[in-house]
């Protein structure tokens, strides 16, 4: 008799959510994280009685997406306490004052690019047959509407927030897709508890449903025979029996590592071996003496030629004025710093490769960029931590990336990695392979689309 079901192995926001939908289902379910906690990059930690992410969240469709959808699909609907950012809502810092984009750009551009944007912004929203943009970026798309250069700079600041790569590489297609459902949902927010609420929700509903949740234990190999899914070894070598493997890893960690190339075909490894991640990130966590802000979210920008400053932001130059994303989760849930004190987050996407070299400089820049949005964020600092790319290779791989398999064009739709690996009994879940949507929310959907595949195929008796 096999010891379970099913094995998932890591417990991000894609293992958790499938294990919870199946769990719920009836499957007899292990998850398996190398970590000594849960969430992968949607974890938080606790220092000084503040409670801080390791990454810097905002959540864009909150209940009315993928998170709240699976938390309906295993009964545990009020499971996460979502706070709106609303009054006050997003701002946005450009030269020096606080606005309401998209709104307030009429003050900024003529009338007729305003206009053509909001008719962009009212097309996605119909915009039906999304497979003819799918291989087209989001700057085709917009310069179909109009060329004015701060909205170009605009545009692709929200595809860098969205989807952590310049939006002369997104895909049209993906962008359109959030783009919509975020206006459609008009629920942008975060859950109290700060991130970690949405994997530990999930969690709590694996063992819920009876399944078992192992950390501080690692994966070494996923045991193929006969072309079939056996289970998994373990770093200590115990051997684990299951039907299926559900790896939320990464698609390279799990073809190239823990299984071995030769169970693959030429064509699917060189398709794994092309594939691109979305880059990386550093994070500033900021500990403040009193509140310096009302706002719940403000992003920085600055009028830039998209191409070439990505491009030397690749080439490891570090902007002097750097665009960073700042949730304030204290002001989302105040038991998230101590009484009277407040969190700040700041990040922004740096690469991976060349990041160490120039590290001081990127904390620097992003303080003194920091500081030129919040002047009195200096006369009120008690301390602040660093996540760097390094951090976040450590905590789960993927070559550092925010998100994980980048939603750029032939990355997104139909030629996103699918959740069915060609080993029966194998599959991925997770920002590698299916969903679309931003972050958590691709990971989460991503988690629905696998379970789909899932239990379709190998229908359970319903959980009571
Ligand atoms: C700086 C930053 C900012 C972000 N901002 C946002 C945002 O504003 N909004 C948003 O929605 N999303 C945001 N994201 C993205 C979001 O956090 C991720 O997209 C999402 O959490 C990824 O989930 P995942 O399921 O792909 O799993 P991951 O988080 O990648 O987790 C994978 C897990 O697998 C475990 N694992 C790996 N190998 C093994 C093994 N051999 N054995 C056992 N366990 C293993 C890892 O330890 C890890 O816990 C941000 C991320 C970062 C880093």
């Amino acid at each position: 008799m096999l010891d379970y079901d099913l094995i998932i192995i890591g417990g991000g926001v894609g293992g958790t959510a499938i294990g919870a939908i199946l769990a719920s289902k009836g499957f007899k379910t292990l998850l398996i994280e190398k970590n000594k906690f849960i969430g992968g990059r949607c974890s938080s930690y606790e220092k000084e009685g503040f409670k801080i992410d390791i990454g810097v969240h905002t959540f864009g469709r909150t209940s009315r997406g993928p998170h709240g959808k699976i938390l309906n699909m295993i009964g545990m609907e009020d499971a996460i306490d979502w706070v709106l950012c609303r009054n006050p809502g997003p701002r946005w810092f450009y030269q020096g004052k606080f606005w309401k984009f998209p709104r307030e750009l009429k003050e900024l551009i003529p009338n007729s690019d305003f206009s053509s944007l909001m008719k962009l912004f009212r097309d996605s929203m119909k915009m039906k047959n999304l497979e003819e943009f799918e291989r087209k970026s989001v700057k085709d798309l917009l310069s179909q509407y109009t060329d004015n250069n701060l909205v170009h700079s605009f545009v692709d600041i929200i595809s860098l927030l969205y989807f952590v790569v310049p939006y002369y590489q997104t895909s049209a297609s993906e962008f359109v897709r959030c783009l919509s459902s975020l206006s459609a949902d008009f629920s942008m927010g975060y859950p109290k508890g700060g991130c970690e609420a949405i994997p530990l929700s999930y969690a709590q509903g694996i063992e819920k449903f009876g399944g078992n949740i192992l950390t501080g234990q690692s994966v070494k190999k996923i045991i193929v025979e006969n072309e079939k899914v056996q289970g998994i070894e373990l770093d200590n070598g115990k051997f684990i029996s299951s039907k299926f493997v559900i790896s939320n890893a990464g698609i390279r960690e799990t073809v190239n590592i823990m299984i071995d190339r030769k169970f693959f075909e030429g064509n699917y490894l060189t398709k794994v071996d092309n594939l691109k991640y979305s880059i990386s990130a550093l994070t500033l966590k900021v500990a403040l003496k009193k509140p310096i802000t009302d706002f719940k979210l403000v992003t920085s920008f600055s009028l830039h030629e998209p191409e070439a400053s990505f491009n030397s932001l690749i080439n490891g130059k570090v902007p002097e004025e750097v665009s960073l994303f700042i949730p304030i989760p204290s002001n989302y849930d105040s038991n998230l710093a101590p009484k009277g004190k407040q969190l700040l987050i700041a990040g922004t996407a740096v690469p991976q490769e060349n990041f160490e070299k120039n590290r001081e400089k990127w904390i620097k820049n992003s303080l003194k960029s920091l500081e030129t949005i919040f002047p009195d964020l200096s006369d009120n600092l008690l301390w602040y931590d660093v996540s760097t790319p390094r951090d976040l290779d450590k905590l789960g791989g993927k070559e550092a990336s925010v998100i994980g398999i980048s939603q750029i064009t032939k990355q997104t739709g139909n030629d996103r990695p699918s959740p069915v690996l060609p080993i029966e009994g194998l599959y991925l879940v997770g920002g590698d392979a299916g969903g679309w949507g931003i972050g958590t929310e691709l990971a989460a959907k991503s988690a629905i689309e696998c379970s789909e595949i899932i239990l379709a195929k190998y229908q359970k008796r319903k959980y009571s």
